[in-house]
């Protein structure tokens, strides 16, 4: 965007190094002027449904790995997830994300975006699919079924790191795979953990550099955490001693991408209990992701240890949300809350349009 600064390496690593409660309440204060300029007092809500756990992938950090035989796997059927889909108008959220392991197959790839078309048929929400790389064929048939986001992190912008921590998949896989989802216009998100062991401050700079210059339309972040069923259960978080350096990571995320939807991710709530995404939301955040998983199978999707709101409702979580931002004197976001950004593709103009043609238009063509 003209005008807008353009940060250095070296200018964010000095950012992210801040010291200080003063320093660190100052550049708090600069980025939720910045999240106010850019998007406002509302906050957006994206109904999360945690639709399997199943996953083919041993990604050493996360407690639902492959090789984590302790974990009771799960899929939702449509019909569930339907459900819980028709419910969340009600409570403000414009958008259901679908989140999972990693499975791909063609015939699941197939039935996700025939339950896609459906929703977007029954329901007025906005799709955001988060289920892991995939060939650019079925992120443009997920597109074509009327998919709106994907949300997919890059965890780290060390390949050497990334190699350390995922034996499935390298850096350069998964970048491929977000650089074809933005040619598909897709709105997309990538983002990374902060902490990370092996993380150094210029990593965790050029974590943020790779979000801006890939240009996403949003950004997750959270603290990683050592789950104790992972190979890395021992491995603690690099900020351990300073557990605020999550909080800067942030706010500097949000001064050099201005635009991106960034939300106030749960991990911030496993770290600092019942806190934890109010002050994400009042040092950069603009979105929130309420849990729609049913109660029944939230405890077999723990990522990492300390996650929120583990016996309570969708419908709690809708309440909880909603009184969270009154006491932050924030309001619920109105529409989809689509990117700021958003960039039509020849072709593909409308989010929010897709729909059982063009799905099944393609599904015999790629799959
Ligand atoms: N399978 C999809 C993928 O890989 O993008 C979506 C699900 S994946 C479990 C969602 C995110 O959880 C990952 O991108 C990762 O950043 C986060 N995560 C997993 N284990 C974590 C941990 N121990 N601490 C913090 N975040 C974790």
């Amino acid at each position: 965007m003209a005008g807008q600064r353009r940060w250095t390496r070296k200018e964010l690593m000095a950012l992210l190094d801040i010291r200080g409660r003063q320093a660190r309440q100052e550049l708090y204060d600069r980025a939720d002027a910045v999240r106010r300029e850019h998007h406002g007092d509302a906050v957006h809500l994206r109904g999360l449904v945690e639709f399997s756990n199943i996953c083919a992938n041993d990604c050493l950090y996360c407690g639902i790995r492959a090789g984590n035989a302790k974990v009771d796997r799960y899929r939702l059927d449509d019909e569930a997830i339907l459900a819980l889909a028709r419910r969340m108008g009600q409570h403000g959220q414009t958008t259901i994300v679908l989140q999972s392991g990693e499975a791909p197959s063609p015939d699941g790839d197939a039935a996700l975006g025939r339950l896609v078309s459906r929703i977007k048929a029954e329901t007025r929400l906005a799709v955001t699919l988060s289920v892991g790389n995939r060939p650019r064929e079925v992120y443009a048939l997920w597109r074509d079924c009327g998919m709106d986001r994907y949300l997919l992190r890059f965890e780290t912008s060390d390949p050497e790191l990334f190699a350390r921590l995922h034996p499935d998949c390298t850096l350069a896989e998964r970048l491929r795979c977000l650089v074809d989802l933005l040619d598909l216009g897709v709105q997309t998100g990538g983002g990374f953990m902060t902490g990370l062991p092996g993380e150094t401050l210029s990593t965790a700079a050029d974590n943020i550099l790779l979000c801006r210059d890939l240009d996403l339309d949003m950004i997750g972040l959270g603290p990683y955490l050592p789950h104790p069923d992972t190979p890395m259960g021992l491995s603690q978080n690099s900020h351990d001693q300073d557990p605020e350096r999550h909080f800067v990571a942030l706010a500097a995320t949000r001064l050099v991408n201005p635009d991106a939807h960034i939300p106030a991710t749960t991990a911030f709530d496993a770290l600092f209990p019942g806190t934890g995404r109010n002050l994400a939301l009042s040092r950069g955040a603009n979105v929130f992701m309420p849990s729609a998983t049913p109660v029944s199978r939230r405890a077999d999707y723990q990522l990492y240890p300390g996650k929120p709101c583990l016996d309570e409702s969708g419908e709690a979580c809708a309440r909880c949300v909603l009184g969270r931002l009154s006491a932050l004197g924030r309001q619920v976001g109105q529409g989809p809350g689509h990117s700021r950004r958003f960039r039509p593709v020849a072709g593909h103009p409308a989010p929010s349009g897709g729909g059982l043609e063009g799905c099944a238009k393609n599904q015999t063509k790629s799959l």
